[in-house]
Parts: C-alpha cells; structure tokens; sequence
C-alpha cells in the first residue's frame, strides 16, 4: 500500500525525478481531496528539499458531479477570471506544478456528453495561454496518480481490496518496488533516451501502421521533427519528466500527412464517458469517417470540438514489454493505459517536437505542419500483431516494430 517509506519514495521520486524541484522555487499540486494523505507528503518532501511556497488545488469529483448535474451549461462554460489567473500565476513565478491523475473513470456518466463538452471546450479556451505554455515546457510539470476509491473499483471490480491491488501496480510501474527507486528511473530514462536518438539519426518521412484488427495508417512526419522521451528540458534549462510512469517515445505528425484506416487497441476514456471499438479513417491528415461501438457520441463531440481536434498531434511507440503492457491491466487512466501500447493524440501538437519549436510563433509551427487545438487526447492502437515501418525520403524502408515491439 502506498504509505510509510513508500509513500516518501513516491513523493521523492515526484519531486526530484519528475518535476525536478530546485531550492527557493514554488510548487502547485492539483490532488483529488480523498488522497489529502499524498498532497501533505508531497508538501513536507517538498518543503525538505527547499521549496519556497507549496500550495494545494483540491479536487472532488462528487462536488464536479452535483455542478454538472445541477447547474446550466452557460454557467458551467463561464470560467471565472481568478481562476484563469491563478493558473497563469504559476507559469509568471515559474511555479513547479504537480497533477495528481486519479479520476473515476465513469464519474460523470449519467451527464449529457454535449454538457460535458460545452464545459470542458469553455475550460480548455479559457486555459489555453496556461496550456500552450505547459506544452511548450515554459515550466516544469510532472503527472503522476494514486489509487481512489472509485477507480480501484473500476480497474479491479472482483477484488476483495481494489485500492490495494491498484496501489500495487502502481508502485511495479513507478518502479518503487526497486531496491532503489532512483536509481532504477534514471537507467530506465537513459534507455527511452537511446531509442529517441537513433530515431532521430534515422529522419523518417513517415512511418507506417500495419495490423490484424484493420489499422494500415501511414503517418507522415514534419521534415523538422524531433523524436523525444522521458527527460525534457524545460525553458529555464532544468531538466524533467512530465509523466511518471513513462514508457513512450514521441514525435509529432505532420497535420496534413496522415492518410489511411485506424483502429482503436483499447478503451478511452474522456470525460468520464468510455469510448470503445473505434476507428478513424484519415485523408490529408483530416478524419473524413470514423465509427464506435461505444460511445459514439462522445467520440463525436470530441472531434468536432475544434479544426485541430479532426487531425493529428502526436505519434507515440512503446514496446509490449514495457512493464505496463506487461501487467495486462486496464487502469481507465491515461497516464497508464498510454504507456502500454502506440498511440497517436487527436489535438494540439507539443511545439517542443519541430527543431527549436520553442523559439517559433504558432503561425510558423503551423506553416511547418505542427496541429494546434484546445485538446489534446490520446489514444491507444498498438496490437501485440503491430508492425511500424519507418520510410525515409528516398523510399527505404526499415521495420521499427514487428510483432508489437522494438526491432531496432
Ligand atoms: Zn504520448
Ligand atoms: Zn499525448
């Protein structure tokens, strides 16, 4: 169970290898109010380690709940001003910010999708200067989770003790159950690194998907294209990792180079509505057809939220022996569940992908083929049959994966 030394180790490990924490700096953590145990022990390690100010968000999905329920849409879109602030706030004082990703996935189910919508596009435009300033690493930011209630529930419903058994796959994946979690990370950090590096030696035109379940995509790549993993660098030149776990190693499509069939390898979840059994069909890099099982109307709202949200922002590979594909498990969770098999985003493209990226307006990343939307949302298509084929400029083509895995 993520307590005692554990739990110290996972607030370190938050701090010191995720948002990277330096003396006389501020830090916000955004931390669901039921793992208020979490929020102090991060406070204290932070506070140890020199922190200037910690402050708190709490959230509550129950209270969220009533608000959707209760309230009118208008009132749910109109974001108050010191709320917008208070995130810019954090970018101003280069605050370190810390997102404690715990939600239940089925937390909002009985709320109409287009209310759901209308308040998450009224959010995202509202954060978006925050946002485009998180992606583009103008501060340093580190996602990681906890087990609640209810989402240990929805991973391990025949469980006698979910919490349990979801803190326990959380503590494999986190690489705390390692004699020495540090250690462990930044051996783990520097292999994702190698990877990044021979992919961005090769300079792919494009790279092509290719499986049983119906997936034949190819997905071209900007000509300035950077292939990044774990380890960033962040605008004042401190390095970070903004997700732990992390597995993947990424790069950004080109907006209108995406042609072909996609289909979906695991359930997503998006505001608390699970879209399953979906494919995407792409021409020019636009999705001109797409179906679902499940959720289709969700799926739909979720396209049609802006221009960006109909084309691509970014392309991902991870091996099936990561240790999360390996658990098998389903955690209803992004953090996880994007860790354990390819995925691309529909939305905005992380400027940090394209060559000084952070250097260039959003006109010129545009004009290179980098997508901009208020969303960024991913989801999952690797198989354990999945092929990736990098083809460079002059036609030669080189298998990156074969059978769901690494090949080079
Ligand atoms: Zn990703
Ligand atoms: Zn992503």
């Amino acid at each position: 169970m993520l307590d005692g030394k554990t739990l110290q180790n996972f607030a370190l490990l938050t701090l010191k290898i995720g948002v990277n924490l330096q003396k006389g700096q501020g830090l916000e953590i955004a931390c669901p109010v039921e793992k208020h145990k979490v929020a102090e022990e991060i406070t204290k390690q932070a506070y140890l380690l020199g922190a200037k100010i910690v402050r708190v968000r709490w959230e509550n999905e129950i209270v969220d709940k009533l608000s959707y329920t209760y309230a009118d849409t208008p009132t749910l879109c109109d974001i108050p001003k010191w709320f917008i602030d208070s995130k810019n706030y954090l970018v101003e004082k280069n605050f370190c910010y810390v997102a404690i990703a715990a939600d239940d996935p089925s937390a909002f189910k009985d709320i109409p999708s287009e209310k759901l919508a209308a308040a998450a596009k009224a959010r995202s435009k509202a954060l978006k200067k925050f946002s485009d300033c998180v992606m583009a690493n103008g501060i340093r930011w580190c996602v990681v989770s906890v087990p609640t209630k209810a989402w240990a529930e929805q991973v391990f419903p025949n469980s006698l003790d979910p919490e349990s058994d979801l803190s326990d796959a959380i503590e494999k994946t986190m690489r705390l159950d390692r004699e020495n979690p540090t250690l462990a990370w930044k051996e783990h950090i520097d292999n994702l690194t190698k990877k990044a590096e021979y992919l961005n030696y090769k300079r792919f035109d494009s790279l092509h998907f290719k499986n049983g379940a119906g997936t034949d995509l190819t997905v071209g790549l900007l000509d300035d294209h950077v292939w990044l993993s774990a380890k960033e660098t962040a605008k004042d030149g401190v390095s970070f990792v903004a997700n732990m776990p992390t597995e993947e190693v990424f790069t950004a499509p080109h907006a209108k180079k995406v042609n072909g069939k996609v289909v979906s390898a695991m359930p997503l979840c998006e505001n608390g509505k699970i879209i399953d059994g979906f494919s995407l069909t792409f021409k020019d890099g636009k999705i001109v057809d797409f179906s679902a099982e499940k959720g289709y109307d969700a799926l739909k709202n979720l396209i049609e939220t802006d221009q960006g949200t109909r084309r691509l922002g970014e392309v991902a590979l991870i091996g099936k022996s990561s240790p999360i594909a390996k658990s098998k498990i389903l955690f209803f969770n992004t953090l996880f569940d994007e860790n354990a098999s390819c995925h691309l985003a529909l939305g905005k493209g992380y400027p940090t992908t394209v060559k000084d990226g952070d250097k260039l307006s959003k006109e010129e990343l545009s004009k290179l083929g980098l997508n901009d939307s208020v969303e960024h949302v991913d989801f999952m298509i690797g198989t354990e049959d999945l092929t990736v084929i990098g083809i460079e400029k002059d036609g030669t083509k080189t298998p990156i994966f074969t059978k769901g895995d690494w090949c080079v």
